[in-house]
C-alpha cells in the first residue's frame, strides 16, 4: 500500500479505537492541557516518548529534535525553537519534570563524531551537532571503548547542564518546583536506562 494511504487508514482506525477509547478524556483535553512532565527527546522515529512512557494523551509536553539537544540560553532575540517550548513548559504549564532522553544509535551524535573527522555535515545539521563539540572532544579525550555510547549519555548531561542556563528553570528547580531527569533508550531491546543523580550511571530500570 502507498505511505499516504497508508496513514490515512492509520488515523481512521486511530479513530476507531484510541480516540474511542479516550473520547471523554480527548473531550476534557480540549478545554485546556495540564501535564506535569515535558519530555526532551530526538526526532528519531525508533523513540516515541508516548509509546515508551505508555501515556495517554495529555501525559507528556514533548520536544523531539536531533540528537535531543538543548542549546545554552541565548537572548538574542531570534526565534529559538526548544526556548520557547521550555518557556511554555515551565513557566506557563508548570510542568514539574523535564525528561532528556537519549537513545542508542543516535544519527546526531554519529554526526557530531564525524564531524570532528571534517566530513561535511551541510549548512543545517553542521551548526546544531556543533552544540555537542566540547562534550564530544572531552569524551574522546578519555578515549572510551564505545564513543558513541559515550556521548551519547555525556550529551544527555549537557542538555541537562543547558537547561539550569535558563534562568526561569534554575528558579523552578531552586524553589523545588521542577525536578531535571535524564534517560536512555535502547532500542533493540526496549530497555530505558535511568541516570542515577549521585553516580551520574545510566542504570537499566
Ligand atoms: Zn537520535
Amino acid at each position: 500500500m502507498h505511505t499516504i494511504p497508508k496513514l490515512i487508514d492509520r488515523y481512521r482506525a486511530y479513530r476507531d479505537t484510541d480516540y474511542r477509547d479516550h473520547a471523554r478524556l480527548y473531550q476534557e483535553l480540549g478545554e485546556g492541557q495540564h501535564p506535569e512532565v515535558m519530555v526532551i527527546s530526538c526526532a528519531d522515529s525508533r523513540v516515541e516518548p508516548a509509546e515508551i512512557f505508555h501515556a495517554e494523551p495529555g501525559d507528556l509536553f514533548v520536544i523531539r529534535n536531533v540528537a535531543n539537544l538543548v542549546p545554552p540560553y541565548n537572548d538574542d532575540g531570534l526565534p529559538h525553537s526548544v526556548d520557547a517550548a521550555l518557556a511554555y513548559a515551565v513557566t506557563v504549564l508548570k510542568v514539574k519534570h523535564v525528561v532528556i532522553m537519549g537513545h542508542c544509535s543516535c544519527g546526531g551524535v554519529a554526526a557530531s563524531l564525524s564531524s570532528k573527522a571534517r566530513d561535511d555535515l551541510g549548512p543545517f545539521i553542521a551548526p546544531w551537532v556543533h552544540l555537542l563539540d566540547e562534550t564530544r572532544d572531552e569524551v574522546l579525550a578519555e578515549d572510551p571503548s564505545d564513543p558513541q555510547t559515550t556521548l551519547e549519555h555525556a550529551g544527555i548531561v549537557t542538555s541537562l547542564h543547558n537547561l539550569m542556563t535558563f534562568p526561569f528553570v534554575r528558579d523552578a528547580v531552586d524553589a523545588g518546583d521542577l525536578i531535571l531527569h535524564g534517560c536512555w533508550f535502547e532500542i533493540g531491546t526496549g530497555q530505558l536506562h535511568w541516570r542515577d543523580k549521585k553516580t551520574g550511571e545510566f542504570v537499566p530500570i
